[in-house]
Order: C-alpha cells, then structure tokens, then sequence
C-alpha cells in the first residue's frame, strides 16, 4: 500500500510499521474513523482528496487488516462504511503522539487551529501519547476524546473496534443460550 518502495519485509519493526503508519493520507483516514466518520462521502469531503487516493488508502488499510467494510442501509440501499478492527483501534497511542507531538513544537497557523487528547473518564488533556497525564490511567479507545477545536465545540469520543469479533462469539458459545 505503500507510496514508496514495499517495507513490509524489512527486518526492523520500525519500517514495517511505517509501511502502513507512515503514509499522511492512511493516518488521515484513520482520524476520521476514530472521529466515526467512516462513510466514504464524509470522509472525502472532510480530507478534501480525490476518489482515487481515498479509495487506494480505504482498501490498502483494510489489506492490512486496520479497517474493515460494513454494510448500512443509505435511504433503501446498501453502502459499506469503514470500521476499526482490533489492529487499528491499536494504532490509537500513534495518532495520538503526533497530535502530542505536534501541538509541542509546531506552531499552529490560528488561534483554533489546535487538536487535543482528552482523558474521557477524568476529562482532563494529556500530554502523553498512552496514559493520561493528569489522573495515570492507561488510554484506551473507549475512554478517550479528542477535541479538534476547528471541527467540533467539545470533545468527540473516538470510534472503537467493531465489536464483532471472534472473541466476543466465543464468550457468547461459552456463556450458552441467553437466560
Ligand atoms: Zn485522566
């Protein structure tokens, strides 16, 4: 899926993550997933991209097992949304340190131009891509926000997994027929 030459057989872990995390627009798309902005239309207008380089970075992310297709119903017909998967909702403390990292040490180019991690639970900014800077617990797609001041006027708790996985079917058999 890679812009540039395939790294996912590198031997440092590093550049293979970077064959799928490294590339702005994939990031971007997975913003607007965690955001729950996963329909193809929305997000097309948000990013301001062609079809084509959403439509290549939408089907390389879901390769790559980060997203996956789901299907809603659009007034009586069916279109697939895009949805976290389990390996993409890990990509959270990613996203998170480049928002971090940026509010830092790149200046914004307005007053509403700024992007902030939100400990959901505390309601507290934090400072660290993993854990909440104020209160110590880890962070975690359900109990985190982000606030883009120029999107929304307050938090957004971000999107998690879908929650159909075979974990979730497997405690289902185990527990037995619903009482
Ligand atoms: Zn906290």
């Amino acid at each position: 899926m890679a812009l540039r030459s395939d790294w996912s057989q590198r031997t440092c872990a590093m550049a293979r993550g970077l064959d799928i995390l490294g590339d702005p627009w994939s990031m971007l798309v997975l913003r607007e997933v965690f955001f729950g902005n996963g329909r193809f239309d929305a997000m097309k207008n948000r990013l301001m991209v062609a079809d084509s380089v959403l439509t290549k970075r939408l089907a390389g992310l879901v390769d790559a097992g980060l997203l996956e297709r789901k299907p809603y119903d659009d007034g009586g017909r069916t279109r697939q949304e895009y949805v976290l998967t389990g390996k993409g909702e890990d990509a959270l403390p990613v996203l998170n340190a480049v928002v971090i990292w940026a509010e830092k040490h790149l200046p914004a180019p307005s007053e509403q131009a700024h992007m902030f991690v939100i400990h959901s639970t505390c309601g507290q900014r934090t400072s660290s891509a993993d854990s909440c800077t104020a209160c110590g617990e880890r962070l975690t797609a359900d109990n985190t926000s982000w606030h883009s001041l120029t999107r929304t006027p307050e938090p957004v708790r971000l999107a998690t997994a879908a929650p159909h996985n075979s974990a979730s079917q497997n405690s289902a058999s185990q527990n037995g027929p619903a009482a």
